[in-house]
């Protein structure tokens, strides 16, 4: 039996879908069977698998305790639409002051900052103020989407991830500057780890956690046999299977990011919701989508980020050369169609053996 994991319609302006899930099941003679639930969060939805003795009457509670996980990160402390979130608290608060931050916050931007370096600069959460002008953010615009070079300049001035003064270990943060910080590009991939974390300690030996596209997968599926993900042909279309991979039992977390779900195109040109931070605009480049296989989501959900904004080549290079299993899909210039091209990390799993 095949079978598409539910699609998501990319709703208003934050996040994107780009996994699908294709996967084979026989329902066999032993009592194994796939728990499934899901619902809403972070303005996209979630899916949860586990593979458990069937008839298990605890269902109802981990479905409950997961929608509260995802609840918590997402209004209380990550959401920048959430009026009442920690990160609204933080981007409203003074500069040069003080900020104590909870766990998940400082965690979340200690992350954030690294990749930052790793990437020279190309994932910033502090590109905030930009996505929202170029209109990808909770500020809808009525006036041009397109702002002129002395406006980005003025903008620009207060991004940059210099100016967040972050102590993890005593989880505080000054803001050196009037920053405002936007986690999109990392917060579906932490609360996808956070759900993890929460399945690993009640024991869960196999699963498939989705948060808008961001995977978690562990163990296998009933029958001994591995999960399969779908790369989605990158196209503003109805979903079509452009490849697939093998989990092969492994835990792993895989991340995409694309141009041809949350984007807009004007005089010709092809704006998608990634900001370079160094040009202060969106990426018009040919890289059409790009996955990540990494242990943790939100490092790989904040390096497929980043490689969008870098774009195939240096994208390609970086992967190399930290070792990761990367897979970038570009648009052809002159004819239809993409050209794929991988890190021998991630051609380990494009094989089932
Ligand atoms: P998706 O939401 O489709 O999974 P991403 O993970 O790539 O896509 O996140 C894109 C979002 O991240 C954008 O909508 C924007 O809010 C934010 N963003 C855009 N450019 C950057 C950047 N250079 N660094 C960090 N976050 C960014
Ligand atoms: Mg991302």
């Amino acid at each position: 039996m095949k079978e598409f994991l539910k699609r998501h319609s990319a709703s208003v302006s934050v996040l994107v879908i780009l996994l699908v899930s294709l996967y084979f099941w026989q329902p066999g003679p032993n009592a194994i069977a796939i728990t499934e639930f899901g619902g809403a969060t972070m303005g996209t939805s979630y899916s949860v698998k586990v593979v458990e003795e069937s008839s298990s009457s605890s269902v109802d509670l981990l479905a409950r305790e997961v929608s509260e996980i995802l609840r918590v990160l997402d209004k209380e402390v990550m959401s920048t639409y959430s009026e009442d979130s920690e990160l609204t608290a933080i981007n409203a608060a003074p500069i040069n002051e003080q900020i104590m931050l909870s766990g998940a916050m400082s965690d979340v931007l200690s992350l954030a900052l690294e990749i930052n370096a790793l990437t020279d600069g190309a994932f910033d959460v502090t590109v905030g103020p930009l996505v929202n002008r170029w209109g990808f953010g909770p500020e809808q615009r009525h006036q041009s989407r397109i702002p002129d070079q002395a406006e980005i300049d003025a903008i620009a001035a207060r991004v940059g991830s210099q100016y967040l003064d972050l102590d993890a270990t005593a989880a505080t943060l000054v803001k050196r500057a009037d920053v405002y910080i936007d986690l999109s590009g990392i917060a579906k991939g932490y609360a996808v780890d956070q759900l993890a974390h929460y399945l690993d300690e009640r024991g869960y030996a196999s699963y498939f956690i989705e948060v808008g596209g961001e995977l978690r997968i562990k163990g296998y599926k009933p029958g001994e046999q591995t999960w399969v993900p779908a790369i989605e042909t990158p196209a503003d279309t109805a979903p079509q299977v452009h490849n697939i991979f093998y989990a092969k039992g492994e835990s792993i977390a895989v991340a995409g990011s694309g141009d041809y779900r949350n984007y807009f195109d004007l005089d010709g040109v092809h704006y998608s919701h990634e900001i370079d931070p160094a040009t202060g605009r969106p990426v018009t480049h040919n890289l059409a989508a790009v996955y990540v296989i990494d242990a943790s989501a939100a490092r790989a959900d904040a390096l497929a980020t980043a490689f969008m904004v870098l774009g195939t080549q240096r994208g390609f290079e970086l992967a190399r050369s930290i070792g990761l299993a990367a897979y970038f899909i570009s648009k052809r210039e002159a004819q239809e169609g993409f050209d794929d091209l991988y890190t021998s990390q991630f051609a380990h799993y494009l094989s089932i053996d």
